[in-house]
């Protein structure tokens, strides 16, 4: 007993130091991770749970993958960080596979989301003045109510989330905010100055909210006939997460911009990047545009690793099917709360009538993490990594918690 009640006070006093000491930017469900496998995460107390979050999609490979940890562990007794005023070993290797892998020419590399996200619009706006002819300081671009790019006070000054934005004025003009799966009001949008139309194929943070089969094409083709760059932000829908290794696969279509981030680097590491055409990342010439960090030899051969364990291991299929058999289970499960279960892949959003934050912090209870969004929504979004007999540990649990 006296040794339960010491460890439960291990868990308490970093809560209290966080909560003291940690500015209260997120609140976290009170699980105090130590260590991490695969799936599952084990906190300060030695009690192992099962990760249904994986990072918001950036541990698609699973924690602590071994072989991105050997590479990351090698690569840091080589050389990890050069700055661009140098040339690196890793950093071609990876633009090369990134093209070989999704047909882009072209690969700018930074490190977190947000800052790909920022690449993107401003190649998109040079795009727009040098090559579309947009009078200086009017290109428009069209994004999605509901989307979520990141926190920065340009992408922020175009979400439609108020809490998001709220006190950080002035904010960055240039933005139309359209409803998300209408292709009618993208035309209507689109204008002689709109550069690019800024997308989530799925959105995430919204809800896993997916759009009407052929939107995503349909807009596409609008962008294509208005000389608009289509601009996907992949960043939390690719690499496996909806089945497919992108979200864009399933209707055929290509991108003019894909912005990656999250999974690219398994975990380990922030990497994101820009993938585009020459003729949009050409407008970037030396010194235009530049991160310390940016595509240092670490980040690029951790991504590089990152990605071939999602090739040879089958990760976006394995999605595609478990993720079939989740929702399915999912779905059969009748809860008076439960207002309607939706997802593609390993990807699944339990909307409920009511708050689901309690019935996060019960599932916790039980062993299993989840974090809800916007309010009612819980996200189920495990490690790809993750095998049928642990999801049906999990799906015990949420039957309990649920019914
Ligand atoms: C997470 C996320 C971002 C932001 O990435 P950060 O690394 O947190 O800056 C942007 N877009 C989408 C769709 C995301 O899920």
């Amino acid at each position: 007993m006296a040794a339960i009640e010491e460890q439960i006070l291990k868990t308490q006093e970093f809560i209290e130091m966080e909560d003291r000491y940690a500015a209260h930017n997120y609140k976290p469900l009170d699980v105090v991770i130590e260590r991490a496998q695969g799936v599952w995460v084990y906190d300060v107390e030695g009690v192992q749970y099962l990760d249904c979050l994986a990072a918001y999609s950036a541990v698609n490979q699973g924690h602590c993958h071994p072989r991105i940890l050997d590479t990351l562990v090698e690569q840091a007794h080589k050389v990890t960080l050069t700055s661009r005023a140098f040339r690196n070993d890793q950093l071609p290797m990876l633009c090369q596979e990134l093209h070989e892998l999704t047909g882009m020419d072209m690969v700018l590399l930074m490190n977190s989301g947000a800052e790909a996200v920022e690449t993107a619009i401003k190649a998109a706006r040079r795009w727009g003045y040098r090559n579309k002819g947009i009078p200086d300081n009017s290109a428009e671009i069209v994004v999605c109510a509901g989307n979520f790019h990141g926190r920065t006070v340009t992408i922020v000054s175009f979400s439609s989330e108020a809490s998001y934005r709220s006190g950080f004025g002035p904010l960055t003009p240039g933005f139309r905010i359209i409803p998300f799966g209408d292709a009618q009001a993208l035309r209507e949008a689109i204008t002689a100055n709109t550069c690019a139309f800024l997308v989530e194929p799925i959105q995430g943070e919204a809800g896993i909210i997916l759009p009407p089969d052929g939107y995503l094409r349909e807009a596409a083709n609008l962008c294509k006939q208005n000389r608009v760059l289509f601009m996907l932000d992949e960043i939390q829908s690719g690499f496996g997460r909806t089945g497919k290794m992108f979200a864009y696969m399933y209707e055929g279509i290509q991108p003019d911009v894909l912005i990656l981030g999250k999974a690219l680097s398994g975990g380990f590491y922030p990497v994101s990047a820009v993938l585009a055409a020459e003729e949009i990342l050409g407008v970037f010439q030396p010194g235009d545009h530049g991160s310390t960090f940016g595509g240092n030899p670490l980040a690029c051969a951790v991504a590089r690793t990152a990605l071939r364990v999602l090739q040879e291991e089958k990760l976006s299929e394995r999605s595609a099917e478990l993720g079939k058999y989740l929702l399915e289970e999912l779905r059969a499960l009748r809860s008076p709360i439960v207002k309607e279960i939706r997802g593609r892949g390993l990807w699944i959003g339990v909307e409920l009538s009511v708050k689901a934050r309690p019935y996060c912090e019960e599932l916790k209870n039980l062993g299993v993490l989840c974090k809800e969004t916007h309010d009612t929504v819980i996200r189920i979004a495990p490690p790809l990594v993750i095998t049928r007999e642990e999801i049906d540990w999990a799906l015990v649990r949420i039957r309990k918690v649920l019914r």
